[in-house]
């Protein structure tokens, strides 16, 4: 399959007997969304075999409005990286600039829309998931507010920062599939009702940004590359000749985001991870020799099989932190800079109506470049953990193509919760 943007490409038709809002409407679905009788590997060897059987309630909410599922995409394994090059599945290479990476961890999200492969698609975003490869590929992502959209049939990762959301080619294209999926769901207590106010978030698209004021925190400008923050001004002066206004703004905080996300995704991920034993999720062991007959030799066998390099290095980083002893030195510690970054961004909102930053501070690596070094890889997540940290919406939106190299290069939107429409309506005036 080109660029290997798929893991399967089984179609899941729609509910095609009603007249739904995405009848005749293709989505590509990142693989860690459970889909009924279709495999769902997270991008990890230790899933190939796994078929769940239930539908994440975004799968339904999609067969409902009359979407047809494409396949399902690839990804880096359980949502960690930013390149899709953690796949067990090998990598996929980005449409829009190809012999480099698509960004991750829904590469294969993002691509499939780039490459004309789907209309539509679904990631997830954990620390910039969506964000970051809807920017590497020049797509529209939106990652929305914590409890938007229901997490039901979505392999955990890091659940307190994680949200389901939207690609599409145009601003509006996400935001109608925003509407399909958002809304209150009884499995995921953490939804909340918080309708639209206007008719729909598609209809927010309307590009008036007039009167708009925009905050932008130096902090989040600073470590980028002169070719991006260049690109970014231009955007902005884009939006400034719309009469929208910007003041910069200051977000001290997040500094330490990157610090605390991956304490605190780490964490998560390594308490998570720990049903896959061969037992309740994993390949079956047969008795080889000693490791069938002794527990604990079994279990360790499935995972240093089943998990990759990345996974596992997360696992033993998030266990540590977790242990006694280290607890309060870590773990406590990631979630007191978590409520620190979350007041910085109050206090900019309340200033700002919405806050803009270069989406990621580089253009996409080359294939190969990042894997090497994992703690490169982890800063270029500077811009994107702080938002997950907040538990507030931002939008991904192509800000242009550096000027050196021709590289897309993302615009990032942040607003208050649930003010998923306003970042709607600013962004689409960038089209
Ligand atoms: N790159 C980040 C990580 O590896 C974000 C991943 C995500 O959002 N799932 O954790």
């Amino acid at each position: 399959m080109a660029d290997n943007i798929f893991i399967s490409d089984e179609r899941i038709e729609g509910d095609g007997s009603a007249d739904g809002p995405l009848t005749g409407r293709t989505v590509a679905v990142k693989d860690n969304i459970s889909t009924k009788g279709v495999a769902t590997t997270c991008g990890s060897a230790m899933l190939e075999e796994y078929v769940p059987p239930y539908d994440a309630t975004v799968i339904s909410r999609l067969k409902e409005a009359g979407a047809t599922i494409v396949g399902k995409a690839n990804m880096d394994e359980f949502g960690m990286g930013s390149t899709t090059e953690t796949s067990a599945f090998g990598p996929t290479d980005n449409p829009a600039a190809p012999g480099h990476v698509p960004g991750g961890s829904s590469g294969g999200s993002a691509a499939a829309v780039a490459a004309g492969e789907a209309d539509l698609a679904l990631g997830s975003d954990t620390g910039g998931s969506i964000r970051c490869p809807a920017a590497f590929c020049g797509v529209v992502g939106i990652k929305p507010t914590y409890g938007l959209v229901s997490r039901y049939g979505l392999v955990a990762y890091g659940n307190s920062l994680e949200q389901i959301g939207p690609f599409g080619e145009t601003v509006e294209d996400a935001a109608a599939l925003l509407d399909v999926i958002a809304g209150p769901d009884e499995r995921d207590a953490t939804t909340r009702d918080a309708a639209p106010e206007g008719e729909s978030y598609a209809d927010a698209a309307t590009g008036d940004v007039d009167g708009l004021t925009i905050g932008v925190p130096t902090e989040l400008l600073e470590g980028a590359d002169e070719d991006v923050v260049d690109t970014f001004w231009d955007a902005i002066a884009d939006l400034e000749d719309q009469g929208a206004e910007y003041h910069e703004v200051s977000l001290p905080s997040v500094e330490h985001a990157v610090e605390a996300y991956y304490v605190i995704a780490m964490s998560e991920a390594s308490s998570n991870l720990a049903r896959f034993d061969g037992v309740r999720y994993g390949p079956e062991t047969e008795g080889e020799g000693d490791a069938g007959s002794n527990w604990n030799e079994t279990f360790s066998q499935v995972r240093k099989d089943g998990f990759g390099d990345e996974v596992k290095r997360r696992i033993l980083l998030g266990t540590y932190a977790l242990s006694a002893g280290y607890h309060d030195k870590y773990y406590k510690k990631a979630q007191d800079a978590r409520a620190w970054v979350k007041q910085d961004f109050d206090e900019a909102l309340s200033e700002a109506d919405v806050l803009a930053s270069p989406t990621m501070p580089v253009t996409p690596f080359e294939q190969g470049e990042s894997l090497d070094d994992p703690l490169q890889m982890y800063l270029a997540d500077a811009n994107t953990v702080p938002v997950n940290l907040a538990d507030l919406p931002a939008i991904s939106v192509p800000a242009g193509e550096s000027d050196t190299d021709g590289l897309p290069v993302g615009l990032q939107l942040v607003g208050p919760a649930f003010g998923e429409e306003r970042l709607i309506r600013a962004a689409s005036a960038l089209e």
